[in-house]
């Protein structure tokens, strides 16, 4: 059971799904929902960011270039997701990993970005299938956290977010049971206490893969998963407002 008192993060993650439309329906549902110990953040396609400019719910993005500025054609700065308001930025969803080859390295320098423009990076990390069934998920996921802590002074971390995503449970409908998603993130959570004892205490780890209102409660209640990063169920109010509410 989850007895620690770290807030609670629940991320809704569009991928290249929603419009305006979307975006309104989901101003006036979210402003239903408040809570003292969740934050909700809402991660839709760059291109609608700014329909949320006028609400009060907090965006995040769903990428972002490793560079400034300047001859980057179709990229998009970390200054100018400040701009437009985003508080919180994904790096490294094993989707940017598999369609643009983004290597560990690469996640690592954009969480940096990140983090120096007073963002939180929500970090993902997961493996595929292939590992999953040859018994690897700790060493591959450590080498995915090896880049980060090596690129990134862990005194920076503080404000950072980590998702544990089972590639093979993303938008499947197959979700990590709480048992092995837990024992992931207990392995997580140690990982960065032989880095830093306070952050491990105070890091948020988040669940992601086909988490549903009816999955979600039984995730949440584990000692070191904080909330979760939802894809699918993101797209319906009432499913993600469900979600937000079991980790309530
Ligand atoms: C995701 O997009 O990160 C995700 C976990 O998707 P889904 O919830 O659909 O599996």
């Amino acid at each position: 059971m989850n007895t620690v008192t770290r807030k609670r993060l629940v991320a809704g993650n569009w991928k290249m799904n929603g419009s305006r439309n979307l975006a309104s329906e989901f101003i006036s549902a979210l402003s239903a929902f408040s809570s003292e110990t969740v934050d909700v953040v809402l991660c839709p396609p760059a291109i609608l960011i700014s329909s949320f400019e006028q609400s009060d719910v907090i965006v995040g993005a769903q990428d972002v270039s490793q560079f400034d500025s300047g001859a980057h054609t179709g990229d998009l700065s970390v200054s100018m997701l400040a701009d437009f308001g985003c508080k919180f930025c994904i790096v490294g969803h094993s989707e940017r990993r598999e369609d643009h080859g983004e290597s560990n390295e690469l996640v690592a320098e954009k969480a940096l970005k990140v983090l120096e423009a007073g963002m939180t990076p929500i970090i993902c990390c997961g493996e595929p299938l292939s590992v999953r069934e040859s018994g690897d998920v700790k060493d591959f996921v450590r080498k995915q956290l090896d880049a980060v802590f090596t690129h990134i002074d862990v005194s920076l971390l503080g404000n950072a977010v980590i998702a544990y995503e089972p590639i093979w449970a993303i938008g499947t409908g197959k979700t990590a049971s709480p048992e092995e998603a837990q024992d992931v993130h207990a392995f997580i959570r140690q990982y960065i206490a032989e880095k830093d004892s306070d952050l491990s205490h105070s890091m948020l780890l988040l669940y992601g893969g086909s988490v549903k209102p009816d999955n979600a409660e039984a995730l949440f209640a584990k000692q070191d998963i904080d909330g979760g990063l939802i894809g699918g169920a993101s797209l319906k109010a009432n499913d993600f407002i469900a979600i937000c509410q079991a980790a309530n």
